[in-house]
């Protein structure tokens, strides 16, 4: 079966979602609603979203739009019909008919139901048409979750099924998983519950919220916004609409009924408008006052709000065991919350899923999880796990474990997929190194460094875990959201704030050390980026030799946002880069000029096809939908380089104080068009400064190292000043830049 046609019922977040991955996979895609308002809204909105749903937005076009009366004759010529209307099954019903009335013979028709059973979704279909029936339901934002679960119902013809199980995966790059017909599938099931418990215990113990969110957050392996910061993402008034779902869906006898129960504050919150971020604020509002903005936290006893206080728990990495045996109410908050969760996602299987597997991936997948209930379960240690947990009975899989107390339980990651992920590769590869900030492993006769520091910034500790890995072929990948956010830049602070430039100067040397050894080594070193790969990140990226890129990546140079010039290379081989284009050939200032633009800005990418003609990626670097196949591809770049020689080092014909000139004329246009301010002439002048070559007046031949000079000058002198290092206490507390 091949899906070459798809035709989307209902535009709204989800219709438009899948319509925009479905775009992006270069598959024509209509999509249908009411009127053809609505869906032309819906394209607009596919458009300007953000982040972005579009990985290249000039192939909009390949997203028609019309509506379901006038319109839905592109149904006859689809391969697979989604629907993703409202969540009411009359409406829903009546849809189905008139798919199945239309449908090209053996069209696959899905549902993108989240809380719908397919037998009920299903109940007047007849048999042949139950055949080509399924859920496919994807989680929101479409394009970043990595989770389908796709549910099948007893009549499905399953080659079909594992088609469209290979088409969601190879061409729209999700972790597909096949789960039962049980309420919420896996994902939403435990997703939900575990909220649900955090929010409760964290009442009941009376927490605050800032504390709750701090240990249900970074040190568990959940994102950071925690369970209250979901709540006010999600909306509180949608999260009360699902646990209505929940309570009615499933038997008075699941835990879940227990902690779905009304909480009178949430009540209130949502009758008085506090539905969230996108109402007046939710569990945390922004108070403006004058022309200050402070953010509070609601306190759950008496619903007042007061401004956030930072919670630090001193714990920088997920550590589950640490975090379960503290002495202290987070300590005991983390035990309740992860035994339930362990307690109740064990309690489900093999109801929701005869592979427990599936359910680590699902909160991995459709959460971003660093873990699930099971690889907790694994990290605290059965015996550990077993010599605290009580009640629980009736639970099968805990029962068997307890007696076997088997550490070994957990077997093979990623059980779903045929992929060889780095999931999968890590159990059987050797463990070379771990330090604070990295992992290092050998893989056949390969090696792979992972990065495991918060948004994987890099350090000395990471540096020294790439050096060391140079001595083999090297594959820089990991698995948490972001490749590199760059350069620990809180780790300079401490320096700058004691005055100590001179180790900030040693440190920044030893990255461009790194960097060099990463360009130079007799082995072929390939970076497997996803997420965030910015400033340092980028820099390491640049100076390996080959590239496997996943789609969502936001890539660039983003230093002068700091008030910072690139100082690991990344100036020198985005030079190097537009020195090979025709125009540079004749005109010796075109790759310094345009360099000088990109860097200036700060210009990011968002997906590989953006980064291209920035060049922070070039054609032959590969472009991957599904992250999962990002190491696999990595490795072919080691296999088809088997005869690998190192590149030959890079020279600079560069003008000096003449093309130096020409860009202070335009940091000085910039400035009169009030685009920079004083800082941003200070700035831009040190960019100029190792982008011209200096300022020397004749033509200078450089080589990398003069540059690698320039950069750490401009960079030292950059640093010293107070505002910059304002620019970078700033983003460091706010994650923004600092305007002014
Ligand atoms: P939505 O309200 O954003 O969009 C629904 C769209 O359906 C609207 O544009 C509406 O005009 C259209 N519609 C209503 N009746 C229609 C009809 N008869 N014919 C054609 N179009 C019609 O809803 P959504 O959030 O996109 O949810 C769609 C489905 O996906 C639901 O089943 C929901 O449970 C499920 N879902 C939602 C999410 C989420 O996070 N929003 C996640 C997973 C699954």
């Amino acid at each position: 079966m091949e899906i070459k046609k798809v035709v989307i019922i209902g535009s709204g977040t989800m219709g438009s979602g899948i319509a925009a991955q479905l775009c992006n996979a270069g598959v024509p895609v209509t999509l249908l609603d009411l009127t053809n308002e609505i869906s032309k809204k819906a394209r607009e909105r596919i458009y300007t979203s953000r982040p972005p749903l579009l990985i290249d937005k000039s192939k909009i076009n390949n997203i028609n739009v019309g509506n379901i009366d006038e319109n839905f004759d592109v149904v006859r010529d689809a391969d697979w019909v989604v629907e993703a209307v409202v969540e009411r099954i009359d409406i829903k019903h009546n849809i189905y008919e008139k798919i199945f009335k239309s449908r090209k013979k053996n069209a696959i028709v899905s549902s993108n139901t989240s809380s719908i059973p397919i037998k009920v979704l299903s109940e007047k279909l007849n048999d042949e048409e139950k055949k080509d029936f399924c859920i496919t339901h994807f989680f929101n934002p479409v394009r970043y979750m990595g989770l389908l679960e796709i549910v099948k119902n007893e009549n499905n013809d399953l080659n079909k099924i594992n088609s469209l199980k290979k088409f969601c995966e190879v061409e729209l790059g999700k972790g597909a998983i096949i789960c039962n017909d049980t309420p919420g599938f896996l994902g939403n099931r435990i997703g939900v519950y575990a909220m649900q418990v955090a929010m409760t215990e964290a009442f009941k113990m009376k927490l605050s919220i800032e504390e709750a969110d701090a240990v249900f957050g970074r040190p568990m392996g959940i994102p950071k916004t925690g369970v209250f910061g979901l709540y006010d993402l999600i909306g509180i008034d949608l999260m009360a609409d699902v646990l209505k779902s929940f309570i009615k869906e499933l038997s008075d006898k699941d835990e879940f009924q227990i902690v779905a129960k009304e909480i009178p504050l949430v009540k209130k919150l949502i009758e008085t408008g506090y539905t969230g971020r996108k109402g007046k604020g939710g569990f945390y509002r922004v108070n403006k006052s004058g022309n200050q903005k402070i953010l509070e936290a609601i306190n759950l006893e008496n619903g007042e709000y007061s401004a956030i206080k930072k919670i630090d728990l001193g714990i920088e990495t997920v550590d589950i065991s640490n975090l379960i045996n503290r002495k202290d109410k987070f300590g005991e908050y983390a035990w309740i919350v992860i035994s339930k969760i362990i307690k109740y996602a064990s309690s489900l299987v093999p109801g929701i899923t005869d592979k427990f597997n599936d359910i680590d991936e699902a909160m991995r997948l459709g959460f971003n999880w660093a873990m699930g209930p099971f690889e907790m379960l694994k990290s605290i240690g059965v015996k550990n796990f077993f010599e605290r947990v009580y009640n629980f009975e009736n639970n099968k899989f805990l029962e068997n474990l307890s007696k076997t107390k088997d550490e070994n339980f957990y077997g093979e990651r990623q059980l779903y997929t045929d992929i060889q992920t780095l999931g999968k590769v890590r159990p059987s590869a050797i463990k070379l190194d771990k330090n604070n900030s990295a992992e290092t492993h050998r893989f056949k006769d390969f090696n792979i460094v992972e990065f495991t520091t918060k948004a994987c910034a890099l350090d000395y500790d990471s540096m020294n875990a790439l050096k060391n890995a140079t001595d083999k072929p090297l594959i820089v990948i990991n698995e948490s959201m972001q490749f590199s956010a760059g350069v620990n830049l809180s780790y300079t602070m401490n320096f700058a704030d004691k005055g100590d430039f001179k180790s900030i100067e040693k440190f920044i040397k030893y990255f461009q050390d790194t960097c060099k050894t990463l360009k130079y080594s007799k082995y072929p070193v390939v970076s497997a980026p996803s997420g965030l790969t910015l400033g340092g990140g980028f820099e390491v990226l640049v100076q390996s030799n080959f590239v496997a890129s996943h789609t969502n990546l936001v890539i660039g140079l983003v230093e002068t946002i700091v008030g910072l010039v690139p100082a690991g290379g990344g100036c020198k081989e985005m030079l190097w880069r537009w020195s090979q284009t025709e125009e540079a050939k004749s005109d010796p200032d075109y790759a310094p000029l345009k360099v000088f633009d990109i860097i200036g800005y700060a210009k990011t990418a968002t997906s590989p096809i953006e980064a291209e003609p920035l060049k922070y990626l070039r054609t032959e670097d590969r472009k991957i939908m599904n992250r999962n196949s990002l190491f696999e591809e990595a490795k072919k770049l080691i296999d088809q380089n088997a005869d690998f020689v190192p590149p030959e080092e890079c020279k600079f014909k560069l003008s000096g104080k003449s093309l130096k000139d020409k860009m202070i004329k335009i940091l000085e246009k910039l400035y009169d068009e009030k685009v920079i301010l004083e800082h941003g002439i200070h700035v831009g002048t040190e960019l100029a400064n190792v982008l011209s070559g200096g300022d020397t007046t004749i033509e200078k031949v450089l080589s990398e190292d003069d540059l690698y000079k320039l950069e750490l000058d401009s960079f030292m002198r950059l640093i010293e000043t107070k505002k910059t290092q304002e620019r970078i206490k700033y983003t460091l507390l706010t994650g923004k830049p600092l305007v002014n």
